[in-house]
């Protein structure tokens, strides 16, 4: 079937899916930590909501269902996804990383999970020939996220998936700016799939959550056993507030999609601005591989201003777009990588990645557009 179909009915279909009778069509929110043991000799499917609960589950079966892998695994935020999912490595692993990850990921990676003793080589993933070259004998995984954030750079998800699975690592993919809408990694040959599902999938600016998914049920048993274990699970509201937003992902990210495109041509077009970086852009660096990887090119665009001072003022001004985090909303958000999203990275590593105090990152929301570039210009005055 097709996206916009398995969209709507994948996963759920009414509650007798959770073993419920009334046909209900919207999931019932299991407000419930434990569930009473019909035989308390024996298993059953339900026994404490951390390890398991209903309406969870619907969301777990429906992000497994879309990214097309054998198993859901769902949290309380796309870091706590991001960090069950390298939970699963050991001490004296080694992984190579995109050097342009979540700025979130790569603190985790240098902070926390360097303190256990998981090492972390960063490279630039658009070059599969640098992925390559940071294999190790002790390398266990590769983490790659594309288009990368907030310079929208494209890594070759065949080539390097390729380059993980003859070197026998774990590859996991960051899907969050594209959403299985767009691109599917497991399709290409990704082992783990994470999203920040505060973004595009839950879409309304209004829950925190994180999912993953495991290509194999193997990988599947590793990362439900950090799931139970470590805990960092979602309440049965968030589940659901997710599982809401997807139900109207794909109308609202096509048309934010379309509004991202228009807003790029113009910014293109504005004596103020420098540069603009988004993957739909003619002689976008990348632009052929994102097109045979992924089907379209998201929501989501940066441009660089002239001087700091204008993209200061941008901020400042523009009344439609919120000065603020994150992405994927019905909002349009401007925001500004330097001091928010980036903030953890180190001044002289900012630099080095091209995150410069001149850098603005849109979300596209479902405004019109033609408001949006009519504000955009008063506020690049
Ligand atoms: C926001 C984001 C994260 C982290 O997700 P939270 O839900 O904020 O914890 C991870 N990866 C990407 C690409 C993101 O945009």
């Amino acid at each position: 079937m097709h996206m916009g179909t398995l969209l709507i009915h994948a996963g759920y279909d009414t509650d007798r899916a959770l073993g419920g009778s009334t046909g209900a069509l919207g999931v019932p929110v299991y407000q419930s930590s434990t569930f009473d043991q019909e035989d308390p000799a024996g298993a059953q499917e339900y026994d404490y909501a951390r390890s398991g609960n209903p309406t969870r589950k619907a969301l777990e079966d429906t992000i497994a269902a879309l990214e097309g892998g054998a198993g859901g695994y769902a949290f309380g935020s796309g870091i706590a996804a991001v960090s069950s999912a390298l939970g699963i490595f050991a001490a004296g692993d080694h992984i190579v990383a995109s050097e342009d990850i979540y700025g979130g990921s790569y603190r985790m990676l240098n902070t926390f999970f360097k303190r256990w003793g998981l090492v972390c080589t960063a490279v630039d993933a658009s070059d599969p020939e640098a992925v390559r070259r940071a294999v190790r004998p002790n390398t266990k995984a590769l983490f790659l996220e594309t288009p990368s954030n907030p310079l929208l750079k494209i890594t070759d998800l065949r080539a390097c998936l390729g380059i993980a699975q003859e070197a026998g690592l774990i590859s996991i993919v960051d899907n969050t700016f594209m959403t299985p809408l767009l691109q599917r990694p497991i399709e290409l040959g990704a082992d783990i799939v994470v999203h920040s599902a505060t973004k595009f999938l839950g879409g309304h600016s209004d829950v925190v959550s994180g999912l993953a998914v495991t290509r194999t049920g193997e990988i599947g048993r590793r990362l439900y056993a950090v799931q139970n274990g470590f805990g960092a699970v979602p309440g049965p509201w968030d589940a659901w507030l997710v599982l809401r937003g997807i139900k109207t992902l794909k109308v609202r990210l096509e048309a934010q999609q379309k509004t991202a495109g228009r807003l790029a041509e113009w910014l293109l077009g504005q004596p103020q601005v420098e540069a603009v970086y988004y993957p739909g852009l003619a002689g976008h660096p990348g632009g052929a591989v994102h097109g045979a990887q992924a089907g379209g090119p998201g929501a989501v665009l940066s441009f660089r201003t002239k001087k700091a001072e204008q993209a200061l003022n941008f901020l400042r001004r523009t009344r439609l777009a919120a000065a603020a985090v994150s992405l994927g909303g019905v909002e349009t958000i401007a925001s500004y990588p330097a001091t928010m999203s980036h903030a953890s990275v180190p001044q002289a590593e900012r630099a080095r990645l091209g995150i410069t105090d001149t850098l603005i990152r849109i979300s596209a929301g479902l405004e019109a557009p033609e408001d949006l570039i009519a504000d955009f210009e008063e506020a690049l005055q």
